[in-house]
């Protein structure tokens, strides 16, 4: 699933891309799979946004917000492998295409999502949108995610890191990708209890979790199958990764073999030495 390198890099793509564009009437030109518009039909979705001009382009969490006039937001969740990007006019088709969103230039927007788990909604205003966000928690790489802030989350949660770090209403943007990488970077044994961390420990999380996510960022997201940018290209993160998708493989920091595990369900990569399952102290 895109995680928030994934998204974030679409972001800033389509911020290059397709502001400024105006939608053409209709506003949808293809859909074949209806329930991927989450608020309205085909057709009235088409309606609504037609002759709209794209004003801003912004993420929270793992959606993709996309302004239009009179604070009205197309917003994308691409789920396990959706994708949104751009397309110049007469582009060949793309495989999985289920939403077109043309522009009256003759280019598009097209969402693609091989397991159709994706969704798009409208929001008419603020309001709605700020409602159907709000039970979100703060995004990691903000800068009023303080450290100070994170001791104060975590602090209060109990049971295994590995799940609560997947936790939304926690903390957004983070991952099956990424919570595995960040655990390992802290030395931290997916399974420790939140409430048995040293303050030291908490500590070298944060940066970790920062740490890791802007990394991706800065090597345009981790394509392991399905994710693609803005433009429809693969992301270069999954060449620099430290441990997720590397089982048996050596460790890049000692050298042991990296072995999974199931925590929650969720494929738990780790390096027993590196991520004792106690602390260090203990
Ligand atoms: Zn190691």
């Amino acid at each position: 699933m895109p995680e928030l390198p994934e998204v974030e890099t679409t972001v800033r793509d389509l911020r290059r891309l397709i502001i400024e564009r105006v939608i053409a009437d209709p506003g949808v030109s293809f859909a074949d799979w209806p329930r991927i518009i989450a608020t309205y039909s085909p057709e009235v979705l088409g309606q609504l946004i037609a002759g709209e001009k794209i004003l801003a382009l912004r993420r929270r969490a793992k959606y993709i917000l996309i302004e239009l006039s009179q604070h009205k937001h197309l917003v994308f969740h691409r789920k396990m492998t959706g994708n949104l990007f751009w397309r110049e006019p007469g582009a060949i088709a793309d495989r999985y295409t289920h939403l077109v969103i043309p522009f009256r230039d003759g280019s598009e927007l097209r969402f693609t999502d091989l397991r159709k788990f994706g969704r798009v909604y409208l929001f008419l205003n603020e309001e709605e949108l700020s409602q159907y966000l709000a039970k979100l928690g703060p995004e990691p790489l903000e800068d009023d995610f303080t450290e100070e802030l994170f001791h104060q989350l975590i602090a209060s949660r109990r049971g295994m890191l590995k799940p609560l770090l997947l936790n939304q209403g926690l903390l957004v943007g983070l991952g099956n990708i990424y919570v595995n990488e960040a655990l390992f970077v802290s030395g931290l044994h997916p399974k420790r209890s939140a409430e048995t961390l040293k303050p030291e420990e908490r500590t070298l999380l944060y940066h970790a979790i920062r740490q890791v996510l802007t990394t991706a960022i800065e090597n345009r997201g981790t394509t392991l199958s399905d994710y693609l940018d803005g433009e429809g290209q693969k992301g270069r993160n999954q060449e620099l990764l430290f441990i997720h998708n590397r089982e048996g493989k050596p460790c890049r920091n000692c050298g042991t073999l990296i072995i999974k595990i199931m925590v929650g369900q969720r494929g738990t990569y780790l390096c027993p030495n590196c991520q004792p399952k106690l602390s260090l102290a203990n």
